[in-house]
């Protein structure tokens, strides 16, 4: 049976963190091994600071890293960002500075590597940034937030961060509007990254408009498992979604949660967690119209008021070519759009809403 361990924790303080951590990597059986080579994947979606909870903190890295250092652990850090370079995220995001107090290395996530796989998914190969077999233990550490088209972003979805940024872009339109098919696709990029370790920092995590444009929430939340399935499922209950995730429903679908217990001695209580206003009339409306009827019941995104600085960022993330910038005003053409979110994501501003 895996373990899924929780405590509540409502501070980024490092040695609390530490003596949090070390009795729940117990509690779950996570031993690490001395001088092991490690890769701490954090969530490093774009350009933010740490108080606007949209990267994981760097707190949470500093706490694993400085428990792995009593091992005497090669440790790098690192993820592909959706928009920007590793080396600017991780500056924004606080991480770089730890990396230089501790002596870690960067794994910038800029090579092209082919991973197989006879998943779930119609897909067989996968272009990754950095290849997780090269390391002995690989840790994720996610942040717990809310996500236009995926409902969460949690231990599963975080490891869509090992392809390679440029082909984001591509996986988005492949799948169109097909959130199922988007699921099971990273699913199958969750499989080959086989993480030994997911941490969730859920302690500020993100509800409303996530993954980047939601309210910061204190949630107290720290999890952790070997399991990022299981540990999924249980923050899905937590937060008390209406429905599972697409992620949660198909891994369900194919016998991929395990029967798993929670340890915890203060699991915290989680009051109203407030869903993307993405999920409004797509989770509500019967199977047979959604499909009829997709692009009028799926929210179109939309720029708010006169926030948007005209920067173009969101042109240029768009996968369906569905949003141009002129007169440093968006313009989106809905008949291409595919409802993927990215736009509302990567704008540095928040002017994007659904
Ligand atoms: S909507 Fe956001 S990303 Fe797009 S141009 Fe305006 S500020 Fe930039
Ligand atoms: S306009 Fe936004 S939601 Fe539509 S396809 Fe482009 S990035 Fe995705």
């Amino acid at each position: 049976m895996e373990k899924v361990a929780i405590e509540g924790c409502y501070t980024y303080d490092t040695d609390l963190l530490k003596k949090l951590l070390s009795s729940m990597f117990q509690e779950i059986d996570f031993f690490p091994i001395k001088n092991a080579r490690v890769l701490i994947k954090p969530n490093l979606l774009t350009s933010r600071t740490p108080e606007q909870a949209v990267t994981t903190h760097p707190i949470i890295i500093k706490a694993i890293a400085e428990l792995l250092k009593d091992y005497s652990c090669s440790i790098s850090v690192g993820d592909s960002p959706g928009f920007g370079s590793t080396n600017k995220v991780l500056i924004s995001s606080g991480i770089m500075e730890i990396i230089k107090q501790l002596g870690l290395n960067i794994a910038n996530f800029n090579n092209n590597i082919i991973k197989k796989i006879n998943g779930i998914s119609p897909y067989r190969e996968f272009l990754f940034g950095d290849d997780p077999d090269q390391y002995d233990f690989v840790i994720n550490v996610p942040k717990l937030k809310t996500h236009g088209m995926m409902g969460m972003t949690l231990g599963v979805k975080n490891t869509f961060g090992f392809i390679h940024s440029l082909e984001k872009a591509k996986w988005h339109l492949r799948a169109g509007q097909n959130r199922s098919l988007f699921a099971s696709m990273l699913i199958d990029i969750h499989t080959i990254a086989h993480p030994h370790l997911t941490v969730l920092d859920g302690i500020v995590g993100m509800d409303g408009d996530g993954p980047s444009s939601g309210r910061p929430r204190k949630l107290g939340v720290l999890g952790v498992s070997k399991n990022a399935f299981a540990l999924d499922d249980y923050i899905e209950k937590l937060t008390h979604l209406p429905f599972p995730t697409p992620i949660n429903q198909l891994a369900f679908k194919h016998g991929m949660i395990p029967d798993y217990k929670v340890a915890g001695n203060n699991i915290p209580s989680i009051g109203e967690f407030l869903l993307p206003r993405s999920m409004d009339t797509d989770w509500s409306i019967p199977r047979f119209a959604k499909k009829l009827l997709k692009n009028v019941f799926t929210k179109k995104p939309k720029v708010r008021g006169n926030i948007c600085k005209g920067c173009g960022i969101c042109s240029k993330v768009c996968p369906a070519e569905a949003l141009t910038v002129s007169d440093n005003k968006p313009c989106f053409d809905y008949s291409k759009c595919i409802r993927c979110y990215c736009c509302q994501e990567m704008c540095p501003e928040g002017a994007i809403k659904t």
